[in-house]
């Protein structure tokens, strides 16, 4: 069965054409500057990748390029679109209402509506994703699977703040989390490779991408992570500050003379390791290279992240009263072998002996990175979530 992966921001859509079956990706692009002009950029699996100017008024427009191009008798992958048999949409937010990914129904489009509020930027541009491919696809089933939904098994005493308790009654103000598609299909893999079962099993997932996050898994279960509300809260990320003193606000606001909106955009896009680089770069790559070349600030800006991972690592040994492994994934997890190695130089004391030689250079490949007599074992574990997303979408669908 072929589904369409679909993860459409405001002015962006990503897709992939999986075959959920044997998980062979068919095709991937992206459409670009939807509402602005409009690039689309596509790859059938061992083809060219190619890039086109497309007018893009809407996300219906940028649906139908991607149609047309999965379905073009030179480049295209399948002959027609009844090909086609499922579209899994990433939803970013699904609150307290989704604790698993569903199928998508008039219900379920008013219930991701409803957790608006909690994702601005986010739903609102998820739900147009599903209404353009309703459009092109009426009769195609759709699944929503969410960011959140993985996170949903949090005990209270991991998802509520320290504040009123009405505001978590009247707002559902609490600790949600991200990234849980990812944090689920690598603590999976996780327990493979252990050779445990997942429900017996104590991982720490980090996500070390752009947005960044750990999470801890206990008996396949999220029992914490380190996002909340939003994604700023928890590690230093790429151009988010991540946890700090909440009157850093208001002392920030009076000494820049900005409002709320002045003080957030500084804590969302100029800060995190961007911001602690003196403005050099998010990228950890660049970071790598100044850092190598004796920048100061590139140096610090890498050791505040990585010592704020190893922070939360300890924390959630901590929460599960001891660990069977830790994994690295995402851009940064699964590339950067200094901030692998300066994370786990804090965890001796757990029982890791990491093998520091096999890491150099490591990048992107699955890989246990401790020693074979190692009581904590260290893997790297490439996510792929949109094969996640093609997985949830087969199972519901078949249902
Ligand atoms: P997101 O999905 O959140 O946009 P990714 O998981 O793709 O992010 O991670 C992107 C980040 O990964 C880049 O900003 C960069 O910091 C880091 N990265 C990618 N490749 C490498 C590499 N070879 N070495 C070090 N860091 C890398």
């Amino acid at each position: 069965m072929n589904v369409l992966v679909i993860n459409c921001g405001s002015s962006s859509l990503k897709f992939q054409l999986i075959n959920a079956e044997s998980e062979e990706v068919l095709a991937k692009g992206i459409c670009e500057r939807i509402g602005i002009d409009g690039r689309l950029t596509y790859q059938p699996e061992g083809g060219e990748k190619e890039k086109s100017e497309k007018a893009m008024p809407t996300h219906t427009e940028a649906i139908q390029f991607v149609i047309e191009a999965l379905t073009n008798p030179e480049t295209g992958v399948v002959n027609s679109l009844d090909e086609i048999r499922a579209v899994g949409h990433r939803m970013v937010h699904g609150g307290e209402k989704f604790a698993s990914s569903v199928v998508i129904t008039d219900e379920v489009k008013k219930a991701v509506e409803e957790c608006n509020d909690l994702a601005p930027l986010h739903n609102p541009a998820n739900l147009i994703g599903v209404a353009a491919c309703e459009n092109l696809m009426p009769n195609t089933p759709m699944v929503a699977v969410f960011d959140t939904a993985f996170h949903q098994t949090m005990p209270p005493k991991a998802y509520m703040y320290g504040l009123p308790y009405e505001y978590y009654e009247k707002y559902k103000v609490r600790r949600y989390g991200f990234h849980g598609t990812s944090h689920s299909f690598v603590s999976k893999r996780a327990a493979e490779l252990l050779g445990k079962a997942y429900d017996e099993t104590k991982t720490i997932v980090c996500h070390l991408g752009n947005g960044s996050s750990v999470t801890a898994v206990l008996n396949g279960k999220s029992v914490d992570t380190s996002m909340g509300l939003t994604p700023l809260e928890g590690l230093v990320m790429g151009t988010r500050c991540g946890d700090i003193d909440p009157a850093i606000m208001e002392f920030l606001a009076h000494k820049l003379d900005l409002d709320v909106d002045g003080v957030m955009k500084i804590l969302n896009k100029d800060s995190g390791v961007y911001g602690l680089s003196g403005g050099l770069s998010s990228d950890f790559r660049d970071l790598t290279d100044a850092s190598l070349a004796g920048d100061k600030k590139a140096q610090i800006a890498m050791e505040v992240f990585s010592y704020r991972v190893a922070k939360y690592i300890g924390a959630y040994v901590a929460v599960m009263n001891g660990v069977d492994d830790i994994v690295f994934t995402a851009g940064i997890g699964e590339n950067d072998d200094i901030v692998r190695e300066q994370v786990c130089s804090y965890l001796g004391y757990l029982g890791i002996e990491f093998n520091t030689e096999l890491n150099k250079g490591l990048r992107g490949k699955e890989t246990e990175l401790s020693m074979p007599g190692s009581k904590v074992k260290v893997f790297v574990i490439p996510t792929n979530e949109e094969l996640a997303i093609a997985r949830e979408t087969l199972e519901l669908v078949r249902k």
